[in-house]
């Protein structure tokens, strides 16, 4: 998959783009980001952008295929001039189609077998092939999926290979935990910060990769917490509930200052008790949140995670002001915390109904 197909990360996109295309590339690279929101996919991209036969360009206006999403203003113009163009694979000759299964001879991808660890062994065998030229491209890569698993001999002999790396070959480390890294590995490469993805962007891919409907891959996105592997990992069912819950709470909530009322929203809130359960509401609250406050400022409804609920949270937005919305996001953020510390389920949810 080329850069350009990539959800989000277009800061970082670019960076790499640019840097093929000036064959400035450094030897190692820490790609430092949550799990499931794109890292190996670039990594990936990366390694078709430095071996495709046909490369194209990456960086102009609106060449991206993701859809409709306006261009940011860091990505790509201004005042209507290109300034961040680089390289991008084709995705379609034979080396790009090659990387993509996973068969190119040059592209190694390393990972934590069964115990969890990267083993010293795995290591050497990658070191010890990234020494020679590549065998059929014109840069090897070394993707080291999960290297906060390399076992500390193992980091140690990557490290030598750090030092001095061999003239062909890249090393990408991809991991959720830079900081489990040897402060010596992690000074030799060139780190990369990945976010989580916007809610949108998790939608979008959710329907055209893994053939959601809108609904439930609004519902997974909203509480996937900008990761598309979350997300995926989310049973669909109970995140469409978890949205459903959340919206009855604002319009309970919104519906009465009455305290006794509000405490009907808590229940709801709270449903069985169940810690995954509010956690997962809590999460789509603080997502219907954040569109309403993009609601209430007139922003582009382009941008919001839960387009398809606009016509259930605009009526809201009568009792939820700019500084309530504001306020009792910040309510839902503390509540996750609380949770996160093993507070009773219960008396968060009652507290945070009084609070929004
Ligand atoms: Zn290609």
């Amino acid at each position: 998959m080329p850069f350009r197909q990539i959800m989000g990360h277009r800061p970082v996109l670019d960076l790499l783009a640019r840097a093929v295309s000036r064959g400035s590339v450094p030897p190692t690279l820490i790609f430092a980001g949550p799990d499931g929101v794109g890292k190996r996919r670039t990594a990936i991209a990366l390694a078709q952008a430095l071996n495709c036969e046909k490369p194209e360009t990456f960086g102009r206006p609106h060449d991206s295929d993701i859809g409709e999403e306006p261009i940011s203003r860091h990505d790509s113009e201004i005042g209507g001039t290109p300034i961040s163009m680089g390289n991008d694979a084709c995705g379609r000759c034979p080396s790009c189609k090659r990387i993509a299964r996973a068969v190119h001879a040059d592209v190694l991808v390393v990972e934590p077998g069964d115990s969890g660890s990267i083993k010293i062994d795995q290591v050497r065998d990658a070191i010890d092939r990234a020494a020679y030229r590549p065998f059929e491209g014109r840069r090897r890569l070394v993707i080291i999926d999960g290297a906060d698993a390399l076992v500390g001999e193992a980091q140690n002999a990557l490290l030598k290979t750090l030092e001095e790396p061999p003239p062909s070959s890249i090393f990408v480390l991809l991991t959720a935990r830079p900081d489990l890294l040897l402060p010596t590995v992690r000074s030799r490469g060139h780190q990369l910060r990945f976010g989580a993805l916007a809610e949108s962007d998790v939608a979008a891919a959710l329907i055209k990769e893994h053939g959601f409907s809108e609904t439930d891959a609004r519902a997974a996105a909203a509480t996937s917490d900008g990761s598309i592997g979350r997300a995926l990992e989310e049973h669909t069912e109970e995140a469409v509930e978890a949205r459903d819950a959340a919206t009855r709470v604002l319009q309970t909530v919104a519906a009465s200052a009455d305290p006794r009322r509000r405490l009907e929203g808590a229940k709801v809130l709270a449903g069985s008790g169940d810690r995954e359960e509010v956690w997962r509401r809590l999460l789509a609250l603080s997502s219907l949140l954040r569109d309403m406050s993009v609601l209430a400022s007139r922003a582009d409804e382009h941008v919001l995670a839960n387009a398809d609920l606009a016509t259930e949270l605009k009526p809201l937005l009568r009792s939820f002001d700019a500084g309530r919305t504001v306020r009792a996001f910040s309510a839902v953020d503390r509540a996750l915390a609380a949770i996160d510390r093993n507070a009773s389920p219960k008396i968060v949810a009652d507290w945070l109904a009084l609070q929004l």
